[in-house]
């Protein structure tokens, strides 16, 4: 019997093999910085430069355009390697059976909607709010998404959280009831479903959040399938607004991300005072993504806003992709509060 306990643990954490991922600081003077922005991470401006982040397997490609670059962490995923550290985070299945059971504890709020099947096969799906969820109501419409990239565990984390409070408080809480009430929101927890199961941030080796297309580049992409289908998904809502949120940075983010070029003033008012207003009491820093962090290109926000130009933003949380399981509570309060004032935008 405990031969056998040992042969499941030594599964369980071969399943858990995580990508190792390095991080380094480059320093800003680097002349290669557009090179290495366009094949690696960068994850966040600061004094000297930026923190960039690379697959162990690509260092020596990277080492080749920041050959002074200081290593910073050796692996920044040693948390996703650790049994313990991962024990309060749900897994797909999970994920699953809860949105499910959403649906069949409040069946005139919520309600399962699938969209497609990833690479693999793996459901894609959304969970519909909304008072009378089940009709189309002449309603603003808000899409939540959440592991696009599939290491990003905390995000999932988050927005069940959220999505919960919402259906919970509907009755009690008038903040909510009024969001409920007056908009359609389509909460998607995991995006990238091949890469979550894997605890892995790429598709078949592929960054989905570099795969969008961006203004003048319609098809320069390598087609992901889960990306392909909330592209269509997209369109066929028409959504006024998406958040997809990130992690790690404490970042509010809005297009471009492909330019440090400005979207046309009036659009970029709007962007900008909510942004700022979402920032207050998370201290969140905020504006264009290309000037927050660098020039990224093919990410979803600039597609969403490009497409229809809807109020798309991207969201870094808090300082880890996989923080210790009992710093969730806390990362889902700092993201509560924006996430409430974005979701009030729609539904005034
Ligand atoms: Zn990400």
């Amino acid at each position: 019997m405990k031969a056998l306990a040992l042969v499941f643990l030594f599964l369980i954490s071969l399943n858990l093999q995580a990508e190792t991922i390095q991080s380094f600081q480059v320093l800003k003077e680097n002349s290669q910085m557009h090179l290495i922005a366009e094949r690696f991470e960068v994850k966040e401006r600061n004094k000297t430069g930026f923190l960039v982040y690379v697959l162990k397997e690509r260092v020596a490609e990277f080492r080749k355009l920041a050959p002074q670059a200081k290593m910073l962490s050796s692996d920044i995923n040693l948390n996703l390697k650790n049994k313990m550290a991962l024990a309060g985070y749900h897994s797909f299945e999970q994920i699953k059976k809860m949105a499910k059971v959403l649906e069949m504890t409040y069946p005139k709020l919520a309600k399962v909607v699938p969209y497609g099947t990833s690479r693999k096969g793996l459901p894609l799906f959304a969970i519909k709010l909304s008072d009378n969820v089940e009709v189309i109501e002449d309603e603003k419409k808000v899409m939540l998404t959440s592991a696009t990239h599939g290491d990003e565990l905390i995000t999932t984390e988050v927005l069940l959280a959220l999505t919960e409070s919402l259906l919970k408080g509907y009755d009690s809480n008038q903040r909510f009831k009024k969001i409920l009430n007056n908009t359609e929101i389509y909460i998607i927890l995991v995006v990238n479903p091949e890469g979550f199961t894997r605890r892995s941030r790429y598709s078949g080796g592929i960054d989905p959040n570099r795969q969008y297309p961006w203004p003048g580049h319609p098809n320069r992409r390598t087609p992901v399938p889960a990306i392909d289908s909330i592209m269509k998904f997209y369109k066929k809502i028409d959504f006024d607004g998406s958040i997809d949120f990130h992690a790690s940075g404490k970042m509010v983010m809005f297009p471009w991300g492909y330019t440090r070029d400005l979207i046309q003033t009036a659009d970029h008012q709007v962007f900008d005072r909510l942004t700022t207003d979402m920032a207050k009491e998370n201290r969140y820093k905020h504006g264009p993504i290309s000037r927050v962090i660098y020039v990224a290109k093919g990410s979803s926000a600039d597609f969403y806003y490009g497409h229809n130009s809807g109020l798309a933003l991207g969201i870094e949380l808090t300082t880890s992709k996989v923080p210790r399981a009992s710093r969730i509570p806390g990362v889902v309060k700092e993201a509560s509060e924006m996430t409430w004032k974005y979701l009030e935008h729609f539904s005034r």
